[in-house]
């Protein structure tokens, strides 16, 4: 096992004044446990401050350093060099922004626009369902929530949307439309006639194809695509 790789990352930069796009190459050395935020972080630090990327909590909880790494969606905070070459089998990776909402520069897109398709399914409990046992805290039967407790780590990354083909187009896509059928498996909830109108809609569940794209690149390591069928299916409770 190697302690550090010469790297070369390719990253895709844009400037927002002179609208001007371009590919820059940056070699250096990275020990084999750098993640690729670290590695970023180094770019900065030895090669070129200009460089912009984003991070917040660098511990896959927040979504926010989502890239694309030769291809595929992913967080930066979460791969490894010594993974990264072993996954990919090289050690040039070409880096590129997520696509699924506009570029501000460099790395970093506006997730404002990207959460404009999560708002829309409103990820929250509508109208909720009477307690029972008023005064304590609701007790939601473990056997319902066994059947969508998975869906509540979503990080809202955007990674899944991204590696959908449809939901560059009219889809909501798979993280905003798993939001909502989550909130369908709750028994808390008791807007579901609105929220099925906007699930079986022109940007429903019905753009899917099942292509299982979205499980295979969920960091959370969540089956987004069981969730759609399942409300393909009308299994909800
Ligand atoms: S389902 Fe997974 S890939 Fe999609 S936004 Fe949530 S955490 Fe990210
Ligand atoms: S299974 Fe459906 S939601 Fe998931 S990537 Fe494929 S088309 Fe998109």
């Amino acid at each position: 096992m190697k302690n550090s790789y010469t790297i070369t990352l390719k990253i895709k930069r844009y400037d927002p004044d002179s609208k001007r796009s371009w590919v820059q190459d940056y070699e250096l050395g990275a020990g084999r446990i750098l993640r690729f935020t670290d590695v970023f972080r180094k770019i900065n630090n030895e090669l070129d401050p200009s460089l912009a990327w984003d991070s917040s909590c660098e511990h896959a909880q927040c979504g926010t350093c989502a890239v694309r790494v030769n291809g595929k969606p992913l967080l930066a905070c979460e791969l490894l060099v010594e993974n990264a070459v072993a996954y990919f089998g090289t050690t040039v990776f070409e880096v590129g922004p997520i696509t699924i909402a506009p570029v501000v520069r460099d790395l970093i897109v506006d997730f404002e626009h990207a959460y404009e398709r999560v708002n829309k399914v409103k990820p929250y409990i509508i109208e909720p369902a009477q307690n029972p046992n008023p005064g304590e805290e609701y007790h939601i039967d473990p056997r319902d929530l066994d059947r969508y407790v998975e869906a509540t780590r979503c990080v809202n990354c955007f990674c899944c949307a991204e590696a959908c083909i449809s939901s560059h187009k009219g889809f909501l896509g798979p993280n905003a439309v798993m939001a909502s059928i989550v909130r369908l498996m709750d028994p808390r909830e008791q807007a579901e006639e609105e929220r099925l109108e906007l699930l079986y809609s022109e940007e429903g569940v019905y753009r899917c194809h099942t292509s299982m794209a979205c499980s295979f690149v969920c960091p959370k390591e969540i089956d987004v695509a069981h969730f759609i069928a399942l409300a393909k299916a009308g299994k909800f409770k």
